[in-house]
């Protein structure tokens, strides 16, 4: 059986705390590998080997460092079919799907080979008399990401290209679910010329995580995940004085207009509500037809579709989606779908019994679809992280922007309308992150940010984008006056810039 066990000075090296934990290949059912769980020590080591690192790296110049990305990006680009292969198995997602997981954490990649310009300061000659003043911006030295299991390639990529690339080094703790993805970039740093120490990736658990949360010499920790552990994180991060950026769970709303193309939207909701078996932090899990119209010609369209989806392998590409990360994911998700009928939800198409001839241990589950949902229910209000979507009927306009606006998530949100003034009025107002219109999954491309609001998201700068540069750097800024200039006497008020 395969063994992975961490990536710490530039090579895998064994897990020696004693405790391991099972990677599944989700399609069959079967465990395929045992991933080493990390002791403190362990995350010691791990930190240890980066903070020896880091100066130097630092002290490199950006240009430098931006060649190591762009040899890594073409290094990624030259595996890319079989980490692929190796991400569906690990997580369950077809293979197409695992491409795409690569592909938008490569462009983050990219966004970071323009590092040279991205980290320049300002500078202003002639504050006053003599006086000129710059910034800078300075790594923070080591910095850590915590990241999840529906996102193994993209997620780990927006965390330490840019950290990376600012001069940090860097430490990932992966979701163990999947870990296998992230060792091999860590690999593929490596033959893109990253000196040892800079990247190193610690398998584990609460342990490992917590270790990095109370080590002082871990400067900023970035998580991914679910909102419990991401409030958790926050909190416990702050305690060491540790910048802090932590994103949550979800509950994406897709509000459909009279006026929406109705074909157009029913595609756009089944991609953006099964694909990956519901398991993207920006699937859409709630729909809301605005009018008993637009709701009844929605759900004619709909469940048709839902009751026609082809769930397959992994490795089938023609399957819509694959298996589920876990069992305990399937059985969560069975559990939301009984709670949902016991609260009086109407369970349209029902996909629990559905198996797969063939893979009858994998982790598959058909796709549901609930209508005549409520506000009140918790089918609505909690993350199912699953294949089901939930149709809440609106009256009007103004209580489908109060859905989204007044939920507890607010990660993600699309409106379908072919009506520009209720598009942009909508855009303006809903109280969500990230908006779509007439895009069901909004997630900003590479050189913006992505971020939810609310309690999809803790700490004030978003990912990717300017506020990746921000969140992994330090600005430092310099007054400076040559003596020429320099007036004799000393000045016992607050100098004024004349
Ligand atoms: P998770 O919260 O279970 O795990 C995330 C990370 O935290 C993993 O590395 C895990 O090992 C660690 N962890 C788990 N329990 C912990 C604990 N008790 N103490 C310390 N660390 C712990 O999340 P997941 O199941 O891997 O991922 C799915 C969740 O992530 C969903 O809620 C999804 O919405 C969310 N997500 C959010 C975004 C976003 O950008 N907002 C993106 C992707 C996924």
């Amino acid at each position: 059986m395969r063994a992975i066990g961490h990536f710490i000075g530039g090579k895998e090296v064994k897990g020696s705390s004693g405790r391991t934990a099972d990677v599944f290949e989700p399609m069959t059912g079967e465990v395929q590998a045992k991933v080493a769980l990390a002791s403190k020590a362990e995350v010691r080591a791990a930190v240890e080997n980066a903070r020896a690192a880091q100066p130097e790296w630092a002290a490199t110049n950006p240009q430098r460092r931006a060649r190591v990305m762009m040899k890594f990006v073409e290094l990624v680009q030259r595996d890319y079919d079989k980490l692929a292969e190796l991400l569906a198995r690990e997580h369950g997602k077809t293979v197409p799907d695992a491409k795409g997981d690569i592909q938008r954490g490569l462009e983050v990649a990219e966004f970071a080979c323009g590092i040279p310009h991205l980290m320049k300061g300002e500078y202003t000659e002639g504050a006053g008399p003599g006086i000129d003043i710059y910034s800078m911006r300075q790594a923070l030295g080591v910095v850590a990401g915590i990241t999840p299991f529906n996102f193994p390639a993209m997620i780990p990529m927006w965390k330490f290209a840019p950290a990376i690339a600012c001069g940090n080094a860097f430490i990932l703790k992966p979701s163990e679910r999947d870990p296998g993805v992230p060792m091999k970039l860590a690999e593929l740093m490596m033959e893109a010329g990253l000196p040892a120490g800079i990247l190193n990736v610690v398998n584990g658990d609460k342990e490992a995580v917590d270790a990095i949360l109370d080590d002082p010499d871990i400067k900023a920790v970035g998580f991914v995940g679910s909102t419990p552990i991401a409030q958790y994180i926050y909190e416990r991060a702050a305690q060491t004085g540790k910048r802090c950026q932590c994103f949550g769970g979800a509950k994406n709303h897709a509000i459909i207009m009279p006026d929406a193309d109705m074909d157009q939207t029913v595609d756009a909701l089944i991609g953006a509500g099964y694909g990956s078996a519901g398991e993207r932090c920006m699937a859409v899990s709630v729909a809301v037809p605005v009018g008993k119209t637009t709701a009844d010609r929605l759900m004619e369209k709909l469940i048709p579709r839902v009751e026609s989806l082809k769930i397959g392998t992994s490795v089938d590409p023609s399957a819509d989606y694959g298996p589920l990360v876990t069992r305990e994911a399937v059985e969560k998700v069975k559990n939301y779908i009984d709670i949902g009928i016991k609260e009086g939800a109407t369970l349209a198409v029902d996909g629990r019994g559905f198996k797969m001839q063939g893979y009858e241990k994998g982790f598959y589950l058909g796709g549901s679809l609930f209508d005549n949902v409520t506000k009140d229910m918790r089918i609505y209000k909690e993350e199912i992280f699953g294949p089901v979507l939930s149709v809440v009927r609106a009256h009007d306009y103004s209580e489908a922007l109060a859905l989204p606006s007044e939920h507890d998530y607010g990660n993600g949100v699309a409106i379908f309308t072919r009506d520009g003034d209720a598009a942009r009025d909508f855009a303006a107002k809903v109280n969500v992150g990230m908006v779509g219109i007439n895009v069901p999954i909004p997630v900003p491309i590479a050189y913006y940010t992505f971020g939810g609001w609310k309690k999809s998201g803790f700490g004030d700068l978003n990912q990717h984008g300017p506020d990746s540069i921000r969140f992994y750097t330090k600005t430092k800024t310099v007054t400076s006056r040559w003596p020429s200039g320099v007036k004799e006497g000393a000045e016992f008020s607050i100098p004024l810039m004349k």
